[in-house]
Parts: C-alpha cells; structure tokens; sequence
C-alpha cells in the first residue's frame, strides 16, 4: 500500500472523471470518490479525487464541503491538494472558485497567507490561456456559448478580472512568455509576484509543453487550482515514486442494455444530440414546463424506454437551445428549471439501470452529480478515454446488485459530434 501523494476536490463530477483521466493517462494510480468519505480508511492509490457538486450552490456550503473534503485528504497523508474547476471556469462573481480558493489557502497557510495559481487550460480540448484570456477554439470566452450558459453564463474572457471579483486575495498574472522559458522562470515570476503582494496568479498555457513547464514549478506548491489539463504535468514530480503504469486501467467488460440521459445544453451537446436525432436512434425529448405541472414525466419516459432497450441504446434528453432555455427559466426561474430537470433526469437514470441497462452515458456536469449521487455510486474505477476528458468508468450501485454499470460522465462542452455513438461503439470491442 502507498500513501497517496496528491489530493483532489473537484467542484462536480464530471470535472472529477475529467481530472481523474488526466492524471491516469500521465500514469497515476486515481481512485474517484464521491462526496466525502465518512471514514479515513487508507486510499491505495497515487492520486484521489474526491467529486462534489459545488459549483453553483451557494459560496458557504460549498467552502464548507470543500473544507471537509480537505480534511479527509489531509488525513490520507497527501502531499499536494488540487481544487479542480471546469476548464471554462464556470462560476459567477460569488462564486464558488475564489471563495473556495481563498479558504483552501486560508486552512493550508494561515489566514490571508499563502499563494497558489488558477489556471483553467486544457490545450488538447480547445482550451488556452494567453495574456490572462481565456480562449474557447478560437474564441474568447465571453464569445463562446458559454455567455448562453443555464447556471453559470460567463461574460468576461478576462481571467484576472473574473477571479479578482471572487477572491480576497490580489490577483496577478504569469504570461506566456515567462511560461515558454520553463520551470525556473516561472517559479522567479511566482516570488516577484508574491513579493509584490499577489495571492493568486492566473498562468498562460497554450501548449501541453507549457503545461509541463509549469507542472514542474508547481513542484512543492501546497494547492494548485486548475482545470484539468495542469495535472498532465504534476506526475512528473513523483516519478520515482510511482509505480509504472502508463494504461488507463483495464475495466471490467461491458454488460447490460444502453442508454443516454442528456441535461446538458452546451453547444457541443445540443449538436450531440441532433446527431442522434437526425440518425433516426430512439430519443425522447424532456419538457420542462410538464414537470413543473406535476406530470409523471419520468413514469412516461421509462415506460416509453422499456420495450426499445433490447433493440439498442435510447436517448433521453432536456437538452434544448439556447433560446427555448431562456424561455423555459422566465417561466419557471433558472435555479427551479435546473433543478426540476435534474431531479427527473437522475430519476430516469436510476430507473433504466434498474431495467437493466449496464452502459450508461450522462451529459452535462450537475446532470452527472444528480446522476451519480441517485445511483448511489461511492466510488468510480476509471477506464479508457472516449473523447479528452471523459473517460469510461465502472461503478457498482445498489441499484444494480452483483453487475457493475459502465457510466461516462460528460462535460456538457466535451466530446466529437458523434460522441454518443463512438462511446458504445468503443464497448463493443
Ligand atoms: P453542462 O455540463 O453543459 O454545463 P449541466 O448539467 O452542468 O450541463 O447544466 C445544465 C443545467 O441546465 C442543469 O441544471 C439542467 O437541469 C438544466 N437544464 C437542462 N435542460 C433544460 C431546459 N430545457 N431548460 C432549462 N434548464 C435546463
């Protein structure tokens, strides 16, 4: 048994497969937790991400999951802690990643002390940092769908002035021209900066080779936060200590019928769907509006599920446009919409794995936590990469006794056109 070297919170679930991927494909041993364990049993494994679903709850109650989830890592010994956000660093100006950071730093070092970085590019998925902006392709944030966003819209590229409106702490910045000189010059730039009186310094990355860069400065730093592209670069700092193993691990073949249930209404998920759709494979679209009347929208779908499963995999989706959810939150107001949609979502859920479906694909980050949190899964083995950032994992829930369940959690923003498609197909083999 080793003692577990870097420790992990991530603000949902699909962001914890996400970083939990990267950190198998650079070769540490991952195990995801979900939620925060009661017990300090031991943890055999090089790296441990602990998923919460804190990203658009209110600030208090996140810093407070954030805070026990700390403690738990602190108590397996880790000698790193990594706050993991999504790579478009979804948030509003409350929160919830400043609030968290400063009191993660405020834990580690003392209050108003220490320093640590943000940095939310994930170059391999479209993700860059350049001068403090943060790009979507070839887009600056504000431009990209995510102004269009159901929870989290966000209107500004300008990562230092979206986390300067969070946090406590100075922000400051770390070009890409510091970065492109290597682990040295980015460790100098990190003392002038909190010389200068920063606590928090946003860091350019363009390139998996600047992420490596940078994974070396933050050799010995006691909390990074991140997406999940930085951690490509952490494995390095333990490499004596690990034990060689290079392959996303081996899970379990794949049982039982397949399914789809989509909350996400990203735009690489809108066209997801469509794609499905257009194909002519099963899908049932949610309404919103019939769940807020009280219709037994779930009951209608499983039994419209029910007797299509033995032909192949069925979709079943809220997913809608930007305009039709716009006019679904004026009508029933965004925080209740979401809600009520993932309530129904993870219910379906549950009741397809309980009909028997053994393949399991979410789309969309809080879609996922309510997913994942009716299942009952505690604990997730993560497998083979579909698309970056979403892996194949395997789960075993009270809902489905003596199998395990294949489930891919995705972030809305992730994934080919034909993802759906592609995740099966990858089963098959
Ligand atoms: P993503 O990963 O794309 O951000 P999430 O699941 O995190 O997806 O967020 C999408 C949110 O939008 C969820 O709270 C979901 O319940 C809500 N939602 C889904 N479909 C609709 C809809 N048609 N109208 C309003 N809200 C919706």
């Amino acid at each position: 048994m080793s003692t577990c070297l870097l420790g992990c919170i991530a603000d949902d679930f699909t962001g914890a497969t996400d970083l939990a991927n990267n950190l198998v494909r650079s070769g540490m041993r991952t195990v995801q937790i979900n939620g925060v364990p009661q017990d300090s049993a031991a943890v055999d494994a090089d790296a441990v991400v602990v998923a919460l679903k804190s990203r658009t709850i209110a600030p208090q109650e996140a810093v407070a999951q954030s805070l026990r989830a700390y403690s738990w890592l602190k108590s397996q010994g880790v000698q790193q802690i990594y706050f993991k956000y999504c790579s478009t660093f979804d948030s509003t100006p409350q929160g919830n990643i400043g609030p968290v950071t400063d009191a993660l730093l405020d834990a580690i070092h003392g209050p108003g002390q220490g320093f640590t970085i943000v940095c939310p590019a994930f170059p391999q998925n479209q993700r860059t940092v350049f001068k403090g902006h943060l790009f979507v392709g070839d887009v600056l944030l504000s431009d990209s769908g995510m102004a269009h966003h159901p929870l989290t819209p966000m209107h500004d590229a300008n990562l230092v002035r979206v986390m300067q409106a969070q946090t406590q702490r100075r922000v400051g910045l770390v070009q890409h021209s510091t970065v492109a000189q290597g682990p040295q010059a980015i460790r100098d730039a990190f003392a002038q900066l909190q010389a200068q009186g920063v606590g928090v310094a946003v860091v350019d990355a363009i390139s998996n080779q600047d992420l490596m860069h940078m994974g070396q400065a933050l050799q010995g730093m006691p909390l990074v936060t991140a997406g999940s592209g930085v951690a490509i670069g952490l494995a390095q700092n333990w490499a004596g200590q690990l034990v060689a193993d290079q392959q996303a691990s081996q899970l379990v073949p794949a049982s039982g019928w397949r399914a789809v249930v989509s909350g996400s209404c990203s735009q690489a998920t809108n066209a997801q769907v469509a794609h499905w759709v257009v194909s002519g494979r099963p899908a049932l679209a949610i309404d919103p509006l019939a769940l807020a009347a009280g219709q037994d929208v779930v009951a209608q779908a499983l039994a419209w599920a029910k007797p299509l499963l033995a032909n192949g995999p069925v979709l079943l989706y809220a997913t809608a446009n930007a305009d039709a959810v716009k006019a679904i939150q004026a009508q029933l107001g965004a925080q209740h919409a979401g809600e009520l949609v993932e309530h129904a979502l993870s219910a379906m859920a549950l009741g397809l794995v309980q009909l028997g479906v053994g393949q399991l694909l979410v789309a969309g980050g809080e879609t996922s936590g309510a997913v994942v949190q009716a299942l009952g899964v505690a604990r997730m083995t993560i497998g083979p990469q579909i698309d970056p950032g979403v892996p194949w994992t395997s789960v075993h829930s009270p809902a489905a006794p003596g199998r395990a369940v294949h489930v891919a959690l995705k972030s809305g923003n992730f994934g080919s056109v034909d993802f759906f498609e592609k995740a099966f197909a990858m089963l098959e083999a």
